[in-house]
């Protein structure tokens, strides 16, 4: 039968941080059948990548949560209705919180809700149930870059706007397989008219690597060195913005520090000749050439990401690439709406871009909220590693997991069984009853899922755009939000959050909180006017407001910091956590696989079309030499050994990886059996990028 559809809307697609727009095709219930890539949209120009045109699918999966489920004394999860749902959820967290204190409970949430959702999140659980520790998924994803910022230029503000892809020279990918992660950001670089050079940073020849211009084939985690390395030859060549070092603090000392990094000390650390070091430096200085980095996961998700970050910002500080069209020093945000995490709701900011530690910040949120300023803590949370460890520890008695599912994406995901044992009680908010997390869980809470409420999303470039609903939740089946309000009035704490009516009222309540904030956008009146305007980025101040669809940040060279001047900041490399040995002779690489499959596929996998676009079982790619050695054919199954956990696969003979290393896309649960516990020391985000394991046919 041919769907004609009665009308249409439009909403921004609930996977990655591009924010592609949608317009979803409704019946004349208002219910959407179909849906196609909106033409019109600054962002995407009329494309969707294979995970937006199937977006609609995993709402009709047959293991969609659709009533609350509540282990009873025999151990098995049974249907319970809400009202029994809530005096669980309250009775167990405020036994817990009696006995042990205001630090035993946790959540940890994600980067996939509106930020409407994680700011009453963050709000409920700290001011009204009064605990205090809470991360979100995005300690995995874009930690390190919002902390790289907020030290390099005084606030988490990515500088750049997806024009920039257009409008560059030389566009440097740093640890980013762009093809296939962001594959409508790599049309924005195939659009790009100026001819230009597409250098790739990596270890592994990736999709991106072999599309690119230049594949800088490195040695893992060789990145911080080599990035050091073209800081120098630029210095030594007084290839140098004078006018844009003037806008720094501590040229003198990062000059000085670059001494010890000259091409031939860090060729052994990089596996690249001095040559090659030589030519990189000065394609990436060239005198009147619009140069722009780009990094994505693999310099986030690594033991010293935030250095490499700051190492590429202080590039573009040093040759003047920062404020003008075609440039930047730019992290490509990993979900949906990270960004709105960042700025709404993280361990050390709250509403609105402000910090628990300021007291001036407490009493502007407690002001604007309405919410006595005792409720709000001055203390930081711990980051998700360290709840985890806490958990480990018996200090964390009691975890609510929204929307993620760490049993699958945690880093050296087989210390969780320990941690399972020591909880007393775990609860799980999530559209599916059927992932590792909501299967560990004692309380399965169903939440609608994207495409069945209504918010605003915050893409890589700082755009809002909003969401819609264009279906009815299946079942009893209620929208975060919803949720979040049933859990205040059931704790006892709903008089404090009565402005909080439904998503809109709690998008003035926070834009009105984010004045004279950097990311002020007091000038949107409303999810109208943000549809209208085609997304706005933020800043958009009511004072001022912008006329232009496209903008980057500092312009007029001034930044956050307390000085009005960005900080160059750097450290020397560190060893890796974990280096091969006799043992463990190969060096695991892990990242995405495909395009068509998110993080731990529990939406996509829902998908007919997207899973016959990848493989269902885990392969693993392995060098054609070290294949030979090892008397491997393609589709042999091996055993794949770390000293923390051991998983199947088959065996894919590509030269894509180096000799003596390996790489396991990360959509296979069992490939963090595998990875090693290691973190950021700045941003605590995990290592996941890098570890020693062995390898055996089964
Ligand atoms: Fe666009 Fe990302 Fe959605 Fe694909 S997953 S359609 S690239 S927003």
């Amino acid at each position: 039968k041919r769907l004609i559809p009665a009308s249409t809307v439009t909403s921004i697609c609930g996977y990655c941080a591009t924010g592609c727009q949608l317009k979803l095709h409704l019946d004349e219930h208002g219910r959407a059948i179909n849906l196609t890539p909106q033409a019109g949209y600054p962002v995407n120009l009329g494309m969707a990548c294979p995970k937006g045109w199937q977006a609609l699918d995993p709402l009709d999966s047959p293991d969609r949560a659709t009533t609350p489920l509540l282990r009873n004394e025999a151990g098995e999860k049974v249907p319970v209705g809400w009202a029994e749902a809530m005096e669980a959820f309250v009775t167990r967290f405020k036994d817990i919180k009696e006995k042990h204190g205001r630090e035993s409970v946790a959540f940890l949430s994600t980067g996939q809700i509106p930020f409407e959702e994680m700011a009453f999140l963050g709000c409920l659980f700290k001011f009204g149930m009064g605990f205090i520790h809470g991360d979100a998924n995005t300690r995995q994803c874009m930690a390190t870059a919002a902390t790289a910022y907020k030290q390099s230029f005084g606030f988490d503000a990515p500088p750049y706007s997806y024009a920039d892809f257009e409008e560059s020279d030389v566009i440097v990918l740093v640890g980013s397989n762009l093809c296939i992660a962001h594959p409508i950001l790599w049309q924005r670089v195939m659009r790009n008219q100026r001819n230009p050079k597409i250098i790739v940073i990596d270890p592994r020849a990736t999709e991106t690597a072999q599309a690119a211009t230049q594949h800088v084939n490195l040695k893992p985690k060789g990145d911080l060195a080599l990035l050091y390395a073209l800081a120098h030859c630029i210095v030594r060549d007084g290839r140098t913005d004078a006018e844009s070092i003037r806008r720094t603090e501590g040229y003198d000392d990062f000059v000085a520090f670059l001494l010890d990094y000259s091409p031939a000390a860090v060729s052994d650390r990089t596996g690249l000749s001095v040559e090659e070091i030589e030519a990189l430096a000065r394609t990436v200085s060239e005198p009147g050439k619009r140069v722009s980095w780009w990094w994505t996961m693999g310099v986030n998700q690594s033991y010293e990401g935030v250095r490499a970050a700051q190492a590429m910002i202080n590039l573009a500080l040093i040759t003047g690439n920062i404020g003008k069209p075609g440039t930047g020093a730019n992290s490509i945000t990993g979900q949906c709406n990270a960004m709105g995490s960042r700025l709404f709701s993280n361990t050390t900011s709250m509403v609105g871009g402000h910090e628990f530690a300021y007291e001036d910040h407490r009493e502007k949120v407690a002001t604007g909220l309405g919410i006595p300023l005792e409720n709000i803590p001055s203390d930081s949370s711990l980051a998700y590693d360290q709840i985890l460890a806490a958990a480990e520890e018996g200090k964390i008695k009691g975890l609510w997991i929204v929307a993620t599912n760490p049993f699958h994406s945690w880093i050296d995901s087989g210390r969780l069984a320990a941690m399972r044992e020591k909880l007393e009680f775990i609860v799980v908010q999530d559209m599916f009853h059927t992932t590792e997390s909501a299967l560990a869980a004692d309380l399965v809470l169903p939440s609608a899922a994207w495409g069945e409420k209504d918010g605003c999303f915050i893409n890589s470039e700082r755009r809002i755009g909003t969401l819609k609903k264009v279906r009815e939740a299946p079942g009893v089946a209620l929208s975060d939000f919803r949720i979040f309000r049933l859990i205040a009035r059931a704790w006892g704490c709903d008089e404090l959050f009565g402005q909080w009516t439904d998503p809109e009222a709690a998008f003035r309540l926070l834009r009105d909180l984010t004045k004279d904030r950097p990311c002020d956008i007091t000038g949107l009146e409303g999810y109208e006017m943000i549809d209208r305007l085609g997304g706005a980025q933020w800043p958009y101040p009511a004072a001022n407001p912008p006329v232009d669809q496209e903008r980057r940040l500092f312009e007029d060279g001034n930044y956050y910091t307390p000085s009005g001047k960005a900080k160059l900041l750097f450290s020397p490399p560190a060893e890796l956590p974990e280096n091969t040995d006799s043992a463990y002779p190969f060096m695991l690489l892990t990242g995405r696989g495909t395009s068509s499959q998110w993080h731990t596929q529990s939406r996509t996998a829902k998908s007919d079309i997207l899973r016959k676009l990848y493989p269902q079982d885990a392969y693993i790619e392995i060098h054609p030499a070290d294949a030979a050695r090892l008397r491997l054919k393609e589709n042999d199954m091996v055993t794949v050994r770390s000293r923390r956990g051991e998983m199947q696969a088959s065996v894919y003979i590509a030269p894509t990886v180096q000799p003596g290393q390996l790489f396991l896309p990360m959509h296979y649960p069992e490939v963090n059996r595998l990875t090693h516990s290691s973190f950021d020391p700045h941003s605590r985000q995990p290592n996941y990028k890098a570890c020693a394991v062995a390898l055996a046919k089964s």
